[in-house]
């Protein structure tokens, strides 16, 4: 039954989609979902996202969390976020 196969298949590119989505420092079901949902673009997108263990990192002056570098607003108090002007703010990335 085709409608069989395609969920097989579908299935086979959530899991291959949310294990390269994993290896880069995303969250596994997220790309689960992406790679299931558009099976053969969502694992491509997969391949060629960010890395996120590569992103160089900078300090929110709002709460002092550490945020990657192209993030626009921090994910815990909401500060508007800038490039640092000054390259000492710059952070490496983040070692695994
Ligand atoms: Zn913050």
């Amino acid at each position: 039954m085709a409608g069989g196969a395609y969920v097989v298949i579908a299935l086979f590119f959530a899991l291959a989609g949310g294990l390269v989505g994993r290896l880069k420092g995303h969250s596994f079901w997220l790309w689960f979902l992406i790679a299931g949902a558009v099976p053969i673009f969502g694992l491509l997108a997969a391949v060629f996202a960010r890395d996120e263990r590569t992103v160089e990192r900078m300090r929110c002056p709002g709460c002092a969390a550490i945020v990657p570098i192209h993030q626009a607003i921090c994910t815990r108090c909401g500060t508007e976020l800038e490039l640092p002007g000054d390259p000492q703010g710059i952070l490496p990335p983040e070692r695994a």
